[in-house]
Formats: structure tokens, sequence, C-alpha cells
């Protein structure tokens, strides 16, 4: 028999996230964001749930040529554009969208040899300060975009620094919407802002004609724990679960695992569970990191190993050998555990341990 650890994608999840975009800026169209395989998901197994979206955002162009060999024929745009001036090749014969944040992707496209003109997103930098023009050069990158044959239409496009939160104790997003907003308030063409954090906070503010929902997709709730998935009403669409392997009782005065981290102040039953950092499971978790063992909450004790970790079972007399833990996601009896919950007891969001999701670990797809 397998070890008894699996992932589950769940398609009605990301089908039901998907549509919470939609609610949330319904005048817009919807990227689901599919950078870094589907968080983790898997792009060929995240697909069916998120077939309806309108386009699919990502970065690299593999991931790109699998979703054209998924058959999809709609939008995908390239969030960082090319990276060498041969990928606009790729972008023309796969009809690949793609962002254009510097001179020198302006430089390769001026150079690129193609029949059909090139729709892109060209980026300012309103104060995240990663990708983009600066304010000051963003009329000019605009200009000689619009003067190239290569290019058809430009839409615009910048990235919110702080839409999950304040930002220096104010309003998170005034300050680059109001600097997007005057930079671009003449010039034609589409507009993408939002992230989830924006869609699902700011859309009455934000003018975005596509949204580009990542985390939300997936179940994550950008804002936690301001925030949970109840509030937004959004679905876990990873599970990871396994199962109990062993357990133990222990006495006052005994540890648990590597460098006896943990010590029983009273008697203990704990159960010992197949899934370690090598899983994908954070190793940072400290005791006390929720789990749900056969849907009913507890924690866990002592360190994460490689490919196990200890739960206390001494309130939860019924778990047993074989018992079924929830690491994260859709529980048995209607129980769900956010991954942010778990990701916020190891000092991490969500986001990393989705995508952190260990390729040992069997994956399947599930309504
Ligand atoms: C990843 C990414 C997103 C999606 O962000 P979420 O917080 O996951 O919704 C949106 N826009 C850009 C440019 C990104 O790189």
């Amino acid at each position: 028999m397998p070890r008894p650890i699996e992932a589950l994608i769940h398609t009605t999840a990301l089908a039901h996230n998907l549509a919470r975009a939609r609610d949330s800026a319904p005048d817009a169209k919807v990227w689901a964001v599919v950078k870094a395989d589907a968080y983790g998901h898997g792009i060929e197994r995240a697909f069916e749930g998120l077939r309806a979206a309108d386009g699919f955002a990502l970065l690299d162009l593999d991931e790109a040529q699998r979703l054209r060999k998924l058959d999809w024929r709609g939008p995908i745009l390239l969030l960082e554009g090319c990276f060498e001036a041969r990928d606009l090749e790729l972008c023309s014969r796969l009809k690949l969208w793609h962002a254009v944040h510097c001179e020198q992707q302006i430089d390769w496209l001026a150079m690129h040899k193609t029949h059909e003109p090139h729709r892109v997103f060209l980026k300012l930098n309103s104060g995240m300060n990663r990708l983009g023009f600066t304010p000051a050069a963003f009329r000019g990158a605009w200009n000689r975009l619009n003067a190239l044959p290569q290019v058809d239409e430009i839409s615009l496009m910048t990235h919110f620094s702080d839409a999950d939160a304040q930002r220096l104790g104010q309003d998170g997003i005034a300050h680059q919407l109001a600097l997007f907003d005057e930079l671009t308030a003449d010039l034609p063409g589409e507009r993408s802002l939002a992230n989830s954090a924006a869609t699902l906070r700011h859309a009455t503010r934000v003018r975005s004609d596509w949204v580009r929902a990542g985390i939300m997709s997936y179940g994550g709730v950008p804002d936690f724990p301001e925030h949970d998935d109840a509030h937004w009403d959004l679905r876990p669409a990873m599970t990871l679960r396994s199962k109990i392997i062993a357990t133990q009782n222990l006495q006052p005065g005994d540890t648990v695992g590597y460098g006896s981290s943990f010590t029983a102040d009273k008697p203990m039953r704990i159960g010992i569970v197949a899934c370690g950092y090598a899983d994908g499971y954070p190793r940072h978790a400290p005791t006390g990191t929720p789990v749900l063992v056969d849907g009913l909450a507890t924690t866990t004790v002592g360190r994460v190993s490689m490919d196990m970790l200890s739960v206390d079972l001494t309130a939860l007399p019924e778990a047993r050998f074989g018992s079924e833990v929830t690491l994260w996601g859709q529980g048995p009896r209607g129980r769900n555990l956010p991954i942010d919950a778990v990701a916020r007891s190891a000092g991490t969001i969500g986001y990393e341990l989705m995508c952190a999701l260990a390729r040992r670990v069997p994956v399947s797809t599930v309504d």
C-alpha cells in the first residue's frame, strides 16, 4: 500500500471561487492567474474548474504552451512579458498577449518580424517598485509602442503592493490608484489593476476591465486573518490529507520528536501522521498548529520531521490508527481547515504552502 498521504484538487471549488471574482467585479473580465503551475494545483488539473475564465494569466512560456495544448484558444497574458527577444516568436505563434514593463522589451518588439501585431499590456510602476515604467517614462513608452507596426492594442496595467491591508497606516491603494488615474486619464485601452485583494476589497473604487484573480481562485484569503474564507465565501480548492500511522501514550515529562521541543505536562495520547516537510508541510509549523483528525479540530505537537508529524489525540478518544487527518482544505463531516490558518501558525502565507506541495504527493482531481 502506498503511503497514505494525498492531495485533492476540487474542481467545483475552483469554479465557485472564480464565480466569486465575477460577483465582486461584475463589469470586469476575469483572468484566472495560473502562474507557478496554478499555485501548485497543476495547470492541467485546475483547468477544468477555471475554464469559465475570460483568460489565463501566467509567467512561463512553457505554461502558456501547456494551456494551448489543453485547447484553450482564448486570451493568455504573460504577466512579466518576454524574458528574451526570441520569446516573441512564441507569442506570435501562440497568440499570447504580453506585459511590457521595460525599454528592452520594446526594443525586442521593434525588431520582431510578425504578420500579426501583438496585444500588449503596458505596465506602470505606480509604487510597488518591482516591474513597470516610472511615471516619468510611462508616456514615452506608450508613444513608442503606439508607433510600432508590431503592436496592435495597448492595454494599461499596474499592480498594488497593499490591496490586502493598509499601507503605512493609511489606505492601501489610494496613492497608486491616484497616480495610475492621473497618468492614464487620456489614454485609450483596457485597464488591468486588481489582484484578488483589490477585487474583493476595492472593486467599487478601481476601474479594472480585467481583474487578476490569483489566490482567491484557489480559495486562499488574501487578507487573512482580518477576513476569513467564510467572509468572502471562498472554498478551499486544495486538500492535503493523510492518516495516522501510529499512536503513542505519553507520561508527564515525556518528549516528542527531534530536539525534544515538546514535553508532556500531563498524560497524553498522540498520533503520528504520514506527512512531513518533504511533502510540502511547513517545517516551521510550531506546536499548536491547527489540524483536523476525522474532521475534529486538534493541534500538532513537537517538530515537523521529513516524513511525519505528531498531533494531540488526548481529547479525541475515537481517533486511532488509520484515522483521516486533514492538514489543510476540506475535511470530513463538512469541516474545513483553511490553509491560511496553517500558514499563519507557521509564519508564512497560504500562497507559499500551495506552491510548495511536493512532487512526491499523489494528486487527484475531484468534484
Ligand atoms: C500573481 C499576480 C497576481 C495575482 O495575485 P493574487 O494576490 O494571487 O490574486 C496578479 N497580478 C500580477 C501581476 C501577479 O504577478
